[in-house]
């Protein structure tokens, strides 16, 4: 029986990659996608299967952990990839706080929502994996000015990748947060580099063997600083 792997934002960018590549890895792959002809679309393309989902929306995500249950009963990984607003037109000095909290809807709730409506999924696996895709621009050590709704969002989802990954050893999950580089999407823009690579690093934190770190952060399968 193929493990189970749930990617967040699947229809596009380093999300439909990273479906692409489980699936080839022998995952049996569920594409979430907001907009239910992109998800049927795309899962088609890459061989997974659609699931409707907007992980802002309460009623959406609990719609779509009843199917996973009802369908598969379990789930051996979550993918955390769906995210908004680079906001390279923002300084925290005058930033509308309306965007960033939208940001936070998505990029720190949002997983947030997700991980405490498949928890009880996860704990059914044997191997758990939870995968929070993040970006180094949420490092501390290295933080400058810009960018400020997504850096500061990303920042709180490296915590809560830290707190789950202590909350959760005792039941053998494995959480991380992974940066995948900047990589040519519609997020990333132009001259990123390309899809393929950004993925991979995402894929290998979903399939880390048991003895895998937790609570850690990664670009390619390398420690980065917090
Ligand atoms: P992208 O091309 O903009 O794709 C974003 C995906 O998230 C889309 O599938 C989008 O769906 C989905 N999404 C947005 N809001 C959603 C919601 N409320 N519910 C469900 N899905 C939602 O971005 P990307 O470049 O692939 O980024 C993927 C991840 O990598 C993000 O976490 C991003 O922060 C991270 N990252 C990217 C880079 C980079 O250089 N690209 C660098 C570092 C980190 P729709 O099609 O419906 O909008």
């Amino acid at each position: 029986m193929s493990d189970i792997a749930l990617v967040t934002g699947g229809n596009r960018g380093i999300g439909r990659e990273v479906c692409r590549q489980l699936v080839e890895h022998g995952f049996t792959v569920v594409l979430g996608a907001r907009s239910e002809e992109a998800g049927k679309t795309v899962a088609a393309e890459v061989g997974a299967l659609p699931l409707l989902l907007d992980v802002t929306d309460d009623a959406s995500v609990m719609a779509a952990a009843a199917e996973v249950a009802e369908v598969h009963g379990r789930l051996d990984v979550l993918i955390n990839s769906a995210a908004i607003t680079y906001d390279t037109w923002q300084r925290a000095e005058t930033a509308d706080l309306a965007v960033v909290r939208a940001a936070a809807e998505t990029n720190l709730y949002g997983p947030w929502r997700m991980v405490q409506a498949f928890l009880p999924l996860l704990r059914k696996s044997s191997h758990a994996r939870i995968v929070n895709v993040s970006s180094e621009a949420a490092s501390l050590t290295g933080m400058r000015g810009g960018t400020p709704a997504y850096n500061t969002t990303k920042v709180a989802l490296n915590a809560l990748t830290r707190m789950l990954a202590a909350e959760l050893r005792p039941d053998r999950i494995l959480v991380n947060s992974i940066c995948p580089g900047w990589v040519a999407t519609d997020m990333g823009g132009p001259g990123g580099r390309p899809v393929a690579e950004g993925a991979a690093g995402i894929v290998w934190a979903a399939m880390l063997p048991d003895s895998g770190p937790t609570g850690g952060f990664f670009r390619d399968g390398r420690p980065l600083p917090w």
